[in-house]
């Protein structure tokens, strides 16, 4: 295994380089504080570079043929699928993830691609029948023009690839605004792409400042689509941006996932499967599992197995193979956390296990558990994203329920339930974008993957997702 870390460079119209001012900034490894490699910084100059490309990559990408698109597309694939043990390292490097997390990422990214190159064939129209004899009436899909895509560091690339690919598919050029924490990882799928044969300008990647990158690209007349991974005020943010200058958007935003456990239901399967999410990329997921809601009559057998789950994973350093929990991307995540914990027990709830920091090299952050808090906690409130899970009892399903749909938020809902009527009525009543019930089946390619109320709109998985990019024109004609 290589543990050697590169310095990243944009890529702009076919070219790796640097920023034009030459400026750069430092990418840090999060299990050890240390500085690993620099990150070339965009300018203006290279933001009108990469829309001057995009331009030029739209006008050929859209004019390639579904079937060549599909190829590219899964060469692209292949290449990622090659190099994903080269590919994860640095990954974990720059994220912290464990590496066997960190390799999965890699070849699911492979089968996103896959999924959309697949899809690139299959962007059919309509023929409407029409009112007089000899008129052809057709709806067309052509694909919607360059696009912006702004992605954050908790999936590096899985959160790059399922923009990518769909705006790859459709025949769009695309400009990704990749995190400035974990660069490396989504420049080796843009990498992919590139050797596959893209053409010049059909994908840019550029790293700087979030906001002043977003601004000028959402303003800029030649970006025709956004898409924004991230928390929901910045979602908020961008949304109103992508208004004001009547730009398409797809927001994939924040969410406070419940978790229903019902007494009837398989309580093992239950533990282990919840505890396993909940702790997968430190809790650094926006479809976390947070609010544990558990039936009386189980609730202290769930605790027990839960919390002993949590005691069990073993945390350190994701190049360590043992390692089972890597730290958090982000320092500023640590006191964010203390602060929701202290908050909770100062209001009454139990801390079962966890609640600190480990050492004082590295964000590692302890598996904590949080029973009985009351829903005033800003923890029942905020998304903690990180490895924190909140169990709390209820009575009645209509109770756990109404817990469940009480925030704004509706990304996903996990539920483990034995009696029909219940698994019918939680995937019916709870207001989630993804609710997956006595299983874990969420973020498949061919699944849809998006949130409803503040968690964001549209959606990046299945067969929908490749519609975001594509836009619908009606052309009417007969012989003259
Ligand atoms: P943050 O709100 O500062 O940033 C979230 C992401 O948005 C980052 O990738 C950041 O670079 C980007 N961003 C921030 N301002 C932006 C702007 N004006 N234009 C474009 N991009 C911008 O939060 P953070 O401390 O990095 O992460 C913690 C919070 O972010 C969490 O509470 C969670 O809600 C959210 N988050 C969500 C996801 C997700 O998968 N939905 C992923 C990462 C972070």
């Amino acid at each position: 295994m290589t543990t050697t870390y590169p310095d990243t460079q944009l890529f702009i119209a076919g070219q790796w380089r640097g920023a034009r001012d030459g400026r750069s900034i430092e990418v840090q490894n999060p299990a050890t504080g240390e500085a690993i490699g620099r990150l070339a910084y965009a300018g203006r100059d290279d933001l009108d570079a990469a829309l001057e490309a995009a331009e030029a990559g739209f006008e050929v990408w859209s004019r390639t043929g579904a079937l060549e698109r599909s190829q590219v597309m899964r060469r692209a694939a292949a290449l990622l699928r090659e190099r994903a043990d080269a590919i994860a390292p640095m990954m974990t490097m720059e994220q912290g993830k464990p590496l066997a997390e960190a390799r999965g990422e890699v070849l699911s990214g492979a089968d996103i691609i896959e999924w959309f190159a697949e899809e690139a064939r299959r962007t059919y129209g309509q023929i409407i029948p029409a009112r007089a004899p000899g008129v052809l009436q057709m709806a067309v899909k052509l694909p919607v023009g360059p696009v912006a895509a702004f992605t954050p560091w908790n999936f590096p690339i899985n959160q790059v690839v399922r923009k990518l690919s769909a705006a790859i598919a459709a025949g769009c050029s695309i400009i990704v605004k990749a995190p400035e924490e974990t660069p490396a990882a989504p420049a080796a799928l843009i990498r992919a792409f590139a050797d596959a044969g893209l053409p010049s300008g059909a994908v840019n990647l550029v790293f700087g400042s979030p906001a002043e990158i977003s601004d000028y690209l959402i303003a800029h007349p030649t970006i025709r689509k956004i898409s924004f991974t991230g928390s929901t005020p910045v979602g908020k943010h961008l949304a109103a941006l992508a208004g004001r200058h009547m730009k398409r958007a797809t927001m994939e935003l924040g969410g406070h996932a419940p978790a229903i456990v019902c007494a009837d239901a398989n309580i093992d399967k239950a533990v282990s499967l919840l505890a396993a999410s909940k702790f997968r990329n430190a809790g650094q997921v926006c479809i976390s599992p947070t609010r544990f809601l558990v039936e009386d009559g189980v609730f202290d057998r769930f605790l027990q197995g839960f919390t002993q789950a949590a005691r069990a994973i073993k945390v350190g350093n994701g190049l360590d193979e043992a390692s089972r929990m890597g730290p958090l991307a982000n320092e500023r995540r640590i006191p964010a956390l203390e602060g929701m914990i202290a908050d909770a027990v100062e209001r009454g709830a139990k801390l079962e296990t966890g609640g600190n920091r480990i050492g004082n090299q590295g964000h590692f952050f302890e598996p904590t558990v949080l029973s009985n808090v009351p829903v005033e906690a800003r923890i029942m409130n905020e998304e903690p994203f990180g490895p924190v899970a909140v169990v709390n009892r209820f009575a009645t399903l209509g109770e756990a329920i109404t817990e469940a749909n009480r925030l704004p938020y509706g990304l996903a809902a996990y539920a483990f339930a034995g009696s029909a009527a219940s698994v019918e009525a939680i995937g019916s009543r709870v207001e989630a974008g993804m609710t997956t019930i006595n299983h874990m089946g969420l973020a498949l390619p061919e699944v849809p993957f998006g949130g409803v109320r503040d968690s964001g709109y549209g959606t990046e998985g299945g067969s929908e997702a490749i519609e975001a990019y594509l836009v619908t024109r009606f052309v009417t004609q007969t012989s003259a």
